[in-house]
């Protein structure tokens, strides 16, 4: 039985391997870039968060997230790590639950693949981009407008549409759609936000250790702390992908409150101010020593203190809006940077088009599907790697075990 994978992404590899464990099955594993895993190997800015000890208590969205959680079972985070661990990749955890490659680059993950992947029974086309699929009386043709290679299963794993320099298509929407699949409205996530404020190109490389909340009309639409960075047009960093999720979606007032000082209250920054005002400092360092230096001028600047006058002269009011600055600062937001930003597509492939304990369409018998293309999407922390290895598994599984 000949299966074809479409795309050498993270849930493809997981699918080619698992089909070719059984020896009756021959693999073909198609990829349109030079190499698999191009993406992979960006992860985690160069590190890979290939999974997370947490993935099974949560952490997906779609339609039917619940969707999800056969496959998640059935392969979960420790059996993932022990099936990279046979493969030859040292993995460490960190306290959150984030797991990296002992090496701490991605490239070691991709190489594990790359080796597993190496077997009599799987060969490998990169270049070649599947642009039709002709469903056959046995099966399936691809072609990529020049060649034309037949299988009886097929695995379609050609990813999201976020970060398209990486690999980021439409491609697998559209392959799925001409046999009848439906898609979602394509979202970004895991994004960094835009906001309309002026002053952020003043911040731009800054961190910071916050408490974030993203109000949509006044309303809590998520929160999250952690490390946010500021950029030449709005904010970014783990913290932010965390609450991006669909924000600024809807019309409305959207905005970031920040408390820069998460693990203090009002009252003993208060105090701490009235202390500085007993001191020397100039009134816009008045923040000198707490918090970056940049963002501490920021803060002030925008609590409407005056310049450099002494902070001898700062008015209880004045240090009440100080207070409020750091604790409950508010910018407003505009979009998503977009897709080609995004680390993941929110949205795809409806799932109630697939069987969640076979991935194969409930449509096209013999058809399957696995990773992002589907409408499941993760949060940040190896989330999303784990839904395509988990996904990807078991698609492989299943199109291997199946009679035709
Ligand atoms: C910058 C960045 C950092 C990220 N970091 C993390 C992280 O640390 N942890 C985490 O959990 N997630 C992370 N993600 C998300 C994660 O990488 C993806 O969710 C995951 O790779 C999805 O796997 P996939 O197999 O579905 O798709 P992909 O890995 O995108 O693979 C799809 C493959 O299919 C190929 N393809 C598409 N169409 C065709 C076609 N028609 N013919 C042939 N080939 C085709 C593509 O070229 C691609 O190689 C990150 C994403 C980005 C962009």
């Amino acid at each position: 039985m000949v299966i074809a994978i479409i795309g050498g992404g993270a849930s493809g590899m997981a699918a080619a391997l698992a089909a070719a464990e059984n020896p009756g099955v021959q693999v073909l594993l198609l990829e349109r870039q030079a190499r698999v895993g191009r993406k992979l190997q960006a992860t985690g800015n160069g590190r890979c968060n290939l999974t997370n000890l947490h993935a099974l208590e949560g952490g997906y969205h779609g339609t039917a997230p619940d969707f999800a959680g056969e496959a998640l079972k059935a392969f979960d985070p420790q059996a993932t790590l022990a099936w990279f661990r046979n493969l030859g990749l040292y993995t460490v955890a960190e306290e959150s639950g984030r797991v990296y490659p002992y090496s701490d680059q991605a490239n070691s993950v991709v190489d594990v693949l790359r080796f597993a992947l190496e077997k009599p029974n799987i060969s490998l086309h990169t270049g070649f981009e599947v642009q039709k699929i002709t469903r056959q009386e046995k099966g399936f043709a691809l072609s990529d407008g020049e060649q034309t290679l037949f299988c009886n299963k097929l695995i379609v794993a050609c990813g999201g549409i976020a970060g398209s320099k990486l690999g980021g298509t439409m491609s697998g929407y559209k392959l799925l759609s001409k046999l009848g699949h439906k898609s979602t409205r394509l979202r970004p996530s895991l994004v960094q936000l835009k906001t309309g404020w002026a002053e952020v190109t003043s911040l731009k490389g800054v961190r910071a250790n916050c408490k974030i909340e993203i109000l949509h009309d006044g309303k809590r639409h998520s929160q999250s702390a952690g490390e946010v960075q500021f950029t030449e047009y709005g904010i970014s960093g783990p913290v932010v992908f965390e609450v991006s999720r669909d924000a600024c979606s809807e019309r409305g007032e959207w905005k970031a409150q920040l408390d820069f000082l998460p693990d203090w209250t009002e009252e003993m920054l208060l105090e701490e101010l009235l202390r500085r005002t007993r001191t020397n400092l100039p009134m816009d360092e008045l923040l000198t020593g707490i918090l970056h230096n940049r963002l501490g001028r920021v803060l002030t600047r925008s609590a409407g203190v005056r310049g450099r006058t002494a902070a001898s002269e700062l008015t209880a009011e004045e240090a009440r809006q100080v207070c409020r600055c750091v604790k409950a600062f508010e910018i407003s937001l505009t979009e998503p940077l977009g897709m080609d930003s995004a680390q993941v597509t929110a949205g795809g492939v409806l799932t109630e088009q697939f069987d969640p304990s076979t991935m194969e369409s409930r449509l096209v018998p013999g058809l399957y599907t696995c990773g992002e293309v589907l409408d499941i999407d993760g949060d940040c922390g190896g989330y999303n790697l784990q839904w395509a290895w988990s996904s990807g598994r078991c698609a492989g599984l299943h199109a291997g075990k199946e009679t035709l």
